[in-house]
């Protein structure tokens, strides 16, 4: 794996325990992974984290730290989310043996990953495992299915070990697909899309515009291929427009159509 420097960096969301992130630090570093992602730590830098790293000094040193969740996933072109129960959403379901071979093969044609854990108590919210391609899941018992966050890091770094070891060496593909940044980007162009060609009727959007998130990850778009449907949306957007004004003048004619009728009949009279 040495030959193949993975870009795929390990999100941990609001981390409660300092302990726990030196704990994940060292996980990481046993298994050659060092790129440490936090969104809103309780509390990074700590003296329990620098303790439960035990030397993996570096990977904490260079972790970086974001506001939220789509600033730290926004360059990254996979995102998998790691939970341990099922929750209301459909997400496809891998184990850390796919989720690696997904991830190593992304790497490979030059794509950015980021794995996702949840918080020690409340682990991944549904908004948040719904900006993730998929998730992952530990096979454990149903009745005590939850691991320690460092202990669920250690078990996707060590399948990462493993993938990489077996891995061949990267191939030219495809045009890279975009990053989860542009993918957002599209995904405001299409709600206000939607608004404006009035297409929910009243309707909450939250339910369709979460279909549609899930059809456009699974479909992973590059980045021409997003340029296109910008443009479909542009046209629809310029259409809806027309008709609107169109309708706009209709109403204009039938009002000015009246007032003439009543200035004629005045004019009669
Ligand atoms: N009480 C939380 C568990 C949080 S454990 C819950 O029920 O969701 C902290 C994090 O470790 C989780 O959010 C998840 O990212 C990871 N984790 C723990 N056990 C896991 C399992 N069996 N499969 C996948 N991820 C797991």
């Amino acid at each position: 794996m040495s030959h193949i420097d993975l870009d795929i960096r390990f999100v941990l969301m609001r981390p409660s325990h300092p302990g726990n992130i030196g704990a994940a630090a060292r996980a990481m570093r046993t298994m050659g992974l060092s790129r440490l992602h936090l969104i809103q730590p309780k509390r990074f830098p700590d003296a329990q984290a620098t303790a439960m790293a035990a030397g993996a000094d570096d990977v904490l040193a260079g972790a970086v730290l974001h506001p939220d969740l789509g600033d730290a996933l926004a360059p990254c072109t996979l995102a998998l989310g790691l939970s341990a129960r099922r929750r209301g959403i459909t997400l496809e379901e891998l184990n850390p043996r796919q989720a690696a071979q997904r991830m190593i093969d992304e790497c490979a044609r030059a794509g950015r990953v980021a794995v996702l854990f949840g918080n020690e108590r409340t682990g991944l919210e549904n908004d948040e495992l719904a900006r993730c391609h998929a998730m992952v899941r530990i096979p454990s018992v149903d009745s005590f299915s939850s691991l320690n966050l460092a202990q669920a890091v250690q078990v996707m770094a060590y399948e990462l070990r493993m993938a990489g070891d077996l891995s061949v060496e990267p191939v030219p593909c495809r045009q890279p697909v975009a990053s989860l940044e542009q993918l957002e980007v599209f995904f405001e162009h299409l709600w206000r899309t939607l608004e404006v060609i009035n297409f929910h009727k009243g309707r909450a959007p939250q339910v369709i515009e979460r279909r549609l998130r899930k059809l456009f990850l699974r479909a992973a778009p590059d980045w021409q291929e997003l340029q296109i449907l910008h443009g479909l949306l542009a046209a629809s957007e310029r259409v809806a427009a027309r008709t609107a004004m169109v309708s706009e003048q209709d109403v204009h004619s039938a009002e000015e159509g009246v007032a003439a009728t009543g200035e004629h009949s005045n004019g009669q009279e």
